[in-house]
């Protein structure tokens, strides 16, 4: 099959690679469509992980094969796929800390190599611990739409970790497809949103994703708006959805006391960042992350998508295909004005 397969920092080859053999408990799905995501980016442009990989984890297909002892799916069903599924069992399952599980931490789907996702590929081997997240797609709905279950639930997870009750007030600092997932899932929670992007094709759709506002960043109105749009209290929350350490400062100083600044895009680690930490002791500000998707939302995510409370399709801008996939990766990592998600879709 064919395989965008990444050799070193910014190196993605295409090559010809075997198509994955499965177990008995397992199930090989051809790529349909697969979201360009930034972690990968990151991985790609510095290296973070040893090569050979094959990278993309928003996937969304067909199911083509299915190992003997596998219950509940059928060769021709279309699926979306979760490629981090914890044991729900461990220390940190118990917490419902997910993301740290030492089998979630395992990747479960693979084109071949190091598992990584496998997306960029034709097929992807899924194993069976990633089963119990495979969603089937209804007959209405797209390849497209699948894929951005996955982003959708991490952007829901975090969501959830704000805690926010109806009428609070929450800037989304960038909008991005992360940010405007952000913009609209808290404003489906019962928030006021408040986004800031430089863009105006991103800050338009912010607006139509149901932001209340949407500002420049760096507009000297930015601080009148949030004494006004909270009488005077402060944010109640801010999500930080850019890596940019100004963004946090900028929200933190925001924030009313008590409330809570949630980082999603600061993934780069060695980074230190000065903090006035009495606005953490003193205020109660709380700084927190949120990383990857939990499997446990993911019917509740797929229910938002498939039934369009959430209708990802114009998050979409960009299709290549999977030859063109270091296209892909380029544009992704350097947005441009009318662009936003970017997928590389199975030439039909
Ligand atoms: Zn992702
Ligand atoms: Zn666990």
């Amino acid at each position: 099959m064919m395989a965008a397969v990444y050799r070193g920092v910014r190196d993605i080859r295409i090559e010809r690679v075997p198509v994955p053999r499965i177990s008995a408990s397992e199930v090989l799905v051809r790529v349909e469509v697969c979201g360009v995501c930034p972690t990968d980016i990151k991985k790609i442009h510095h290296g973070t992980v040893p090569a050979p990989r094959i990278f993309g984890h928003e996937t969304s297909g067909t199911i083509v094969k299915v190992g003997g002892r596998v219950d509940g799916f059928r060769v021709g069903d279309r699926v979306a796929l979760h490629h981090h599924v914890p044991c729900l069992n461990c220390h940190a399952c118990r917490h419902r800390t997910f993301a740290q599980c030492p089998q979630y931490k395992r990747t479960g789907v693979t084109g071949g190599f190091e598992a990584a996702g496998g997306g960029y590929a034709e097929f992807v081997r899924v194993m069976s611990f990633c089963l119990p997240g495979l969603v089937r797609i209804p007959r209405g709905n797209t390849f497209e739409e699948a894929a951005m279950l996955e982003p959708v639930n991490t952007v829901l997870k975090a969501v959830r970790r704000l805690d926010v009750m109806a009428g609070d007030v929450v800037m989304v600092a960038g909008q991005g497809p992360i940010g405007l997932m952000f913009t609209k899932l808290l404003s489906l929670a019962g928030a006021r949103v408040l986004a800031t992007d430089f863009m105006p094709e991103r800050m338009r759709l912010g607006k139509k994703l149901g932001a209340a506002r949407v500002m420049e960043p760096d507009s000297p109105e930015l601080k009148g708006v949030v004494e006004r749009m909270t009488r005077g209290r402060g944010l109640d929350a801010v999500v930080v959805a850019v890596p940019v350490d100004a963004a946090v400062r900028q929200g933190t100083e925001l924030l009313r006391g008590g409330g809570r600044v949630l980082l999603f895009a600061h993934t780069k680690r060695g980074a230190d960042a000065p903090v006035d930490l009495s606005t953490v002791c003193v205020d109660e500000k709380d700084l927190i992350g949120s990383y990857s998707a939990d499997v446990t939302l993911q019917g509740e995510v797929a229910r938002l998508v498939f039934r369009r409370a959430f209708d990802v399709r114009p998050l979409i801008s960009h299709r290549f295909f999977l030859e063109e996939t270091s296209a892909a990766i380029d544009l992704a990592a350097a947005p441009t004005a009318d662009s936003l998600k970017v997928v590389v879709k199975r030439r039909a």
